[in-house]
């Protein structure tokens, strides 16, 4: 089958590989219905993480159980399941306090940009739809295996709730899924840093309230305009870098919350800056699967429509003009047809 491997930072192909077989009891093997690519591939691709041998790209997922391994119980061949991009093992204590990418046996996925894969601790980490899902819901499904997750994840972490003002700092796909969940968790005003015309009408679309295109102090300063003063109950933090990590602790009020979801690359914090900034810290890769259950009905009850993010739709050959496209910043997220 045809796969994505990146050899180096820049250099990303589509060739041929075995397929993927059941390796553990716990395995399953599913045929992808889409696939995509991740803000956070970009990493690897831009040369931001080493590479040191070709890595089996794709982490996002949905598609059909062809095979299970002998042990595994919840999930059957023919049955249609969303995972997520962490695999765990859902009954681990960290799993059952819902934290479960921090799963005891946590594994990431990996080889998803293809038309099978092989996912691990496959009790623990997939879910099944009741039914074969319409195919126009395929890309909103696909979405809830990270990008949405993540987004609902910064959300919950950030503590919005009925009533909240929001920020959203970063305008990538997890930011614009930021903003979708803080509007579905009753967020009344939801505030979206932005300065991409396409993304900002996006983030308008899934329930932001108002743009502001200024960044770091001059970001900080509008939204403390656009609060009286007082600053943000929550902020969702969506990039990762120490610009817009401090202008998301700066953007919350005292006694805010901040959810931060981009994966750092140079973040440092001030011990004494924080400790007189009094405000709360949670982030990490999402634990999708505790999500999971509840955005896949959300999606199947068409009250969210999330597959809107992909703006590009390619076939899985064509997955080198899809990191292209997305490291450009001419695409936000790039599906892949398998
Ligand atoms: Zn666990």
């Amino acid at each position: 089958m045809l796969a994505t491997m990146l050899y180096a930072p820049g250099d990303v192909r589509c060739e041929e590989v075995a397929e993927p077989k059941i390796l553990k009891p716990t395995d399953a093997i599913i045929k992808l219905a889409a696939s995509c690519v991740c803000g956070s591939d970009l990493w690897p691709f831009r040369g931001a993480n080493e590479v040191t041998a070709p890595l089996a790209m794709g982490h996002e997922y949905c598609g059909v159980v062809v095979e299970v391994g002998s042990a595994v119980k919840t999930v059957k061949p023919g049955q249609f399941v969303v995972g997520s991009f962490c695999l765990s093992d859902n009954t681990c204590p960290h799993c059952k306090f819902g934290f479960q990418s921090s799963c005891e046996q946590r594994e990431f996925m990996t080889g998803a940009q293809a038309p099978f894969a092989r996912v691990p601790l496959a009790d623990g980490t997939l879910v099944a739809t009741p039914d074969m899902p319409a195919d126009d819901l395929i890309p909103s499904l696909l979405a809830v295996s990270d990008v949405l997750g993540t987004g609902w994840y910064a959300a919950d972490a950030a503590g919005v709730q009925e009533g909240s003002t929001a920020v959203v700092v970063g305008d990538g796909a997890v930011g614009l899924m930021g903003v979708l969940s803080a509007k579905q968790m009753g967020a009344t005003r939801i505030i979206a840093m932005s300065r991409h015309k396409t993304r900002q009408d996006l983030a308008l679309e899934f329930g932001a309230t108002d743009i502001i295109s200024e960044r770091g102090d001059e970001g900080v300063k509008r939204i403390k305009e656009l609060t009286n003063g007082v600053g943000a109950d929550s902020v969702l933090e969506c990039v990762g870098t120490q610009e817009s990590m401090s202008q998301a602790v700066n953007a919350a009020r005292p006694g805010g919350k901040i959810g931060f979801v981009g994966v750092p690359h140079g973040v440092t914090f001030d011990g004494q800056n924080l400790f007189f900034q009094q405000k709360s810290l949670l982030g990490g890769p999402a634990p999708v699967r505790r999500y999971l259950p509840y955005l896949m009905e959300l999606v199947l009850d068409r009250k969210i429509n999330p597959g809107k993010v992909f703006d590009l739709q390619i076939p899985l050959a064509d997955v080198a003009e899809g990191y292209k496209a997305m490291d450009e910043r001419r695409a936000i997220k790039a599906l892949l047809r398998v």
